[in-house]
């Protein structure tokens, strides 16, 4: 597997900051720094490594290079303690003077950043798909606790309070879906508008998902909030969905920066 290490302690929203270095040693590269929240850090065999080649120039001295887990002077840290998504592991990344050959370059010196962001692109409309994911699964189990539990002599599913939360949360996961499906399209086509609706679909989906598996934990009231049940994972689950490959609040930076 590949690990995609773009984030640092001190750049996340600003990754353009960042500090981690590449400097040239005649047919090698030398890399120095520390990359934060990396997904699959220590199982990933490869690593997509960001680091500045030239500091004068931010953002277009930056370059994309391929670090292998074995290469001298990489080791990791400890698993982060996460509220969620605990079965994927999150560690730090550390470059301690790692010597690895000019070819591991990805594209031409200085296109790092333009790379990494038109990956982000592509990547944003997985985490989309994720959401929904999650979203649905809340949806499909309160929807079946519902029928099941009685309170005041009859099944909660017959109050009508109970059955327009469900619709709001169907509606809304549906519209999250359908936009996804419109920026995976967009996707696979590259299409000039890609930009746009893979923020807009992560945005509204991981949105989305937050609101339906709140809105499932409070169909299942008490029960909901134990972890006897699924669905309170699955709240914490999507928060992350609304944090990486940039938060909300980036997400809404770039397509105000893309509008169609
Ligand atoms: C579990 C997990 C896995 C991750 N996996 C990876 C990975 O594999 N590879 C990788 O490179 N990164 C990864 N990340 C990093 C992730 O992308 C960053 O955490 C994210 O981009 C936010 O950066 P930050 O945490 O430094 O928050 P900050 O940038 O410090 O943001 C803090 C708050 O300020 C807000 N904010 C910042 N700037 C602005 C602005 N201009 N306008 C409005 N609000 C703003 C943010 O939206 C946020 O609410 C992962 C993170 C987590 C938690």
């Amino acid at each position: 597997m590949f690990s995609y290490a773009l984030s640092e302690p001190d750049a996340g929203s600003d990754a353009a900051g960042m500090k981690t270095r590449a400097v040239r040693d005649g047919d090698f590269w030398v890399l120095n720094g520390v990359k934060r929240w990396i997904t699959n850090a220590g199982v990933s065999e490869y690593y997509t490594v960001m680091a500045v080649t030239d500091p004068d120039k931010r953002s277009k001295g930056i370059s994309a290079f391929v670090v292998e887990k074995g290469d001298e002077g990489v080791s990791f840290g400890a698993p982060e303690k996460k509220l969620g998504i605990k079965g994927s592991p999150t560690r730090e990344v550390y470059l301690d003077n790692v010597r690895i050959p000019a070819s591991r370059m990805i594209g031409a010196e200085g296109t790092g950043f333009a790379t990494a962001m038109k990956t982000l692109d592509h990547t944003r409309v997985t985490i989309a798909a994720q959401a929904i994911g999650i979203a649905q699964g809340a949806l499909d189990y309160a929807k079946g606790y519902v029928k099941e539990r009685k309170q005041f002599g009859k099944p909660i599913a017959d109050f009508q309070g109970v059955q327009f939360m469900l619709a709001d949360m169907a509606m809304k996961l549906e519209a999250a879906r359908q936009l996804t499906y419109a920026a995976a399209a967009k996707s696979e086509r590259v299409d000039s508008d890609l930009t746009f609706f893979g923020a807009a679909a992560k945005c509204f989906a991981s949105d989305v998902a937050m609101e339906v598996t709140t809105d499932a934990v409070q169909l299942l009231g008490g029960y909901g909030y134990t972890r006897d049940y699924p669905v309170e994972r699955m709240m914490r689950d999507a928060k992350i969905t609304q944090i990486y490959e940039g938060t909300n609040q980036v997400q809404r930076i770039v397509m105000a920066r893309n509008l169609p």
